[in-house]
């Protein structure tokens, strides 16, 4: 969480803030790139305990891989590291926020929603319920689903907070995939995609109105996965998967933020 009182930076649910890591790339010795992460906070939601201040918040995953020069080393991610070493009180350098399409319609009420998360890509999400949340809460005609995607069950962010907006609102539906510990009807594993087929009879016709969009975020590739979904869940009943496709694909409902 990153407090913002004092300064003039806003941002809406579905946008990245910019963060400068300090300090100068190894090898170009020029300052370090913008990293983006997206915020996972509402302006209009105060934090618990941040009640009477301006904050954002970020989700973070630090990176840490093999070394591309020496296997035996590890690679720190500069930002990502930089980020969850902070300690309170440092100073962050932000830019943006960035990026305008991947966001909440006006009449946010008036749309069903179909949202796909893998890891970190959660954030954007936990933001809009956020944002639905102080707008009223989810009315009666809006469906709002949120399919998660993770390794293992210590990946799943923000759980208790999903399970009680869902213990709260019957037309909130959350659901987590595990891909190493749960697994198809044919054995193969579970990703966030599958989940889509799982519960067909409520999917498919939300998938078939034109007030429903879709929302993906997360890890690069996910959406390939998602597309053949839509495609299986037509065709298992003997819809046309293209036709489908094309239509929950349109740019007026479609929105991807994969990274
Ligand atoms: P970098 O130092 O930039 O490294 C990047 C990658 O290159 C790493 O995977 C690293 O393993 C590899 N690499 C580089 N050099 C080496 C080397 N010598 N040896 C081995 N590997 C190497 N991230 C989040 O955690 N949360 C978010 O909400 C989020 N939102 C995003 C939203 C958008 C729109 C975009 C585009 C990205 C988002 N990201 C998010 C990703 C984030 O911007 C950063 O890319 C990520 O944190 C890694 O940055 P870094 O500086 O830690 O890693």
């Amino acid at each position: 969480i990153l407090d913002l009182e004092g300064t003039n930076y806003t941002y809406t649910p579905g946008q990245s803030a910019g963060v400068v890591p300090p300090g100068v790339d190894e090898t170009s010795q020029k300052a370090h790139n913008v990293r983006l992460y997206s915020v996972a906070s509402s302006l209009l939601a105060p934090e618990p305990g941040y009640e009477n201040r301006k904050t954002v918040m970020l989700c973070v995953k630090r990176v840490k891989d093999k070394h591309w020069d020496d296997a035996s080393k590890l690679y720190s991610g500069v930002c990502s590291n930089f980020i969850c070493d902070l300690k309170p009180g440092d100073s962050v350098q932000l830019t943006g926020p960035a990026g305008k399409h991947f966001a909440l319609p006006e009449n946010t009420f008036d749309y069903n929603y179909i949202l796909f998360a893998t890891g970190t890509g959660i954030a954007p999400f936990r933001a809009f319920l956020r944002e639905m949340e102080a707008a009223g809460g989810i009315p009666d005609r809006a469906k709002v689903w949120l399919f998660f995607g993770v390794r293992f069950d210590n990946e799943i962010l923000y759980d208790a907070e999903f399970k009680a907006l869902a213990a709260k609102y019957p037309n909130f539906f959350y659901r987590v995939s595990q891909s190493r510990t749960m697994q198809n009807p044919d054995g193969s594993r579970k990703y966030v995609q599958h989940m889509l087929l799982d519960y067909a009879t409520e999917t498919l016709p939300l998938l078939q109105l034109p007030n429903t969009r879709i929302y993906i975020c997360g890890l690069k590739g996910m959406e390939t996965g998602i597309a053949d979904s839509i495609k299986k869940l037509a065709t298992d009943a003997g819809v046309d998967g293209d036709t489908l496709l094309a239509q929950a694909t349109q740019k007026e409902r479609y929105f991807e933020e994969v990274y």
